[in-house]
């Protein structure tokens, strides 16, 4: 099929929540490098939105599913199988403690979280159910994840949403201290807001919602989607700030690609759950649990964190030095391979982001007009160069356009 009898068979037959999309399809990737049907090479500084942390054509992964898959690639949660326990004892132990459920999804993930944490309570008979999450937030797009989730235009359609959420300003301690009251279960927030707009948390902000959590017998939850498995520098990136939450979620990067996500809790949490409380049908197969071994095996090897750091400090380094050199710049943010170069006003982000696109590199934009870099961990220095290049091309061009 060519990309345009693609785009015609898009519009009659799927849903028309995605469109128009980019003008693109790609056939296969090699590092962290996409190509199209057409042949054309692009820069992949998106990685399938945080996913793909391998990059593409990793020989690695692809044999560890290629011989899980001629194994056995789905039994029932009714019995064991030893990829999904060894996905577990994997991630006790880079966490120091946490148990898991796995499901297959960031949105399924939290709402497990929210799940958990209001089982915890109802068996303590206490009335504690409402969630506090924050407002430009992100949390998925099932019904209780999109309630949680504190953008206006995610919720407006849908309502009446499930009850008992709650969404304040992020970064205000005051906003989490007013909202907490009697029936508060949990607080439930992002280190970086990533959809967002690469928004980080105040150290002090989460230390401070760590305190308030505890005085107040309410649960402290860090959904890790985006920011968990290696992709800020750390494993998890609540380490950057010494703070442990009682319940954590993680899916995106965790299976490299393969759709895994999973609802990690601190064992008095995680016991609040008994039998045929919570479940799911895919959710732990060995085929995604095979997967998500061998990434985890990969990425949180101390050579490869040295490197995902040395790669975050030398593109951060390059984007402050865009940010020095232009006013149209305004901010970067971001920490590891999870960067945002936000831009004035007078620079459509969007705009530039699909030029970048018509020049070989993948960006996005993110809230806060931001533009949003999440590349694969292969990513070469080389690469990164070649996108500040045109970056500063683009920027530049921008910049005189909007003043004249
Ligand atoms: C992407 C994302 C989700 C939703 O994940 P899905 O797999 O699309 O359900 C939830 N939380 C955060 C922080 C995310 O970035």
């Amino acid at each position: 099929m060519i990309i345009n009898e693609i785009i015609e068979n898009d519009k009659a037959h799927y849903m028309n929540i995605f469109g128009p999309r980019t003008p693109l399809c790609f056939t296969h990737g090699a590092g962290a490098k996409l190509y199209a049907q057409d042949g054309q090479e692009y820069i992949d500084f998106l990685a399938g939105i945080a996913v793909n942390c391998l990059g593409y054509g990793d020989e690695g992964l692809a044999n560890a599913i290629a011989s899980q898959a001629q194994k056995l690639i789905h039994c029932s949660n009714l019995f064991y199988n030893q990829p999904q326990i060894e996905l577990a004892t994997r991630l006790f132990e880079l966490s120091g403690g946490y148990k898991v459920f796995f499901c297959n999804s960031g949105a399924e993930a939290n709402e497990g979280a929210i799940k958990l944490a209001r089982k915890y309570f109802y068996n303590q008979g206490k009335p504690k159910y409402q969630i506090i999450s924050a407002q430009n937030s992100f949390h998925g797009r099932t019904l209780a994840t999109v309630a949680a989730t504190g953008q206006e235009k995610y919720q407006a359609p849908y309502a009446p949403l499930p009850g008992g959420f709650k969404n304040v300003p992020y970064n205000s301690v005051e906003a989490i201290e007013n909202a907490i009251c009697a029936n508060t279960a949990a607080v439930l927030l992002e280190t970086i807001q990533g959809e967002g707009g690469v928004i980080e948390a105040d150290p002090d902000y989460l230390a401070a919602v760590k305190r308030l959590c505890e005085k107040n017998d309410v649960l402290l939850i860090f959904d890790e989607v985006q920011t968990g498995c290696c992709r800020t520098g750390k494993v998890f990136s609540f380490e950057h700030f010494g703070i442990q939450p009682d319940i954590f979620t993680l899916a995106k990067g965790l299976g490299g690609g393969v759709p895994i996500g999973a609802t990690l809790a601190l064992p008095h949490v995680a016991d609040a759950f008994s039998p045929g409380d919570h479940g799911s049908t895919f959710g732990g197969n060995p085929l995604a649990c095979a997967a998500a071994n061998y990434v985890l095996s990969t990425i949180t090897k101390p050579e490869s964190l040295q490197d995902i750091n040395d790669k975050s400090e030398y593109f951060k380094t390059a984007l402050m030095h865009l940010k020095s050199k232009y006013k149209a710049v305004v901010d970067v943010r971001g920490k590891g391979l999870l960067l945002g170069l936000e831009l004035s006003g007078d620079i459509n982000g969007k705009e530039l982001a699909k030029t970048a696109c018509g020049k070989g590199f993948i960006i996005n934009c993110a809230g806060h007009n931001t533009l949003r870099f999440a590349p694969p961990f292969v990513i070469t220095k080389k690469e990164i160069d070649a996108l500040i290049s045109v970056l500063e091309i683009l920027i530049k061009e921008a910049s005189e356009n909007g003043s004249n």
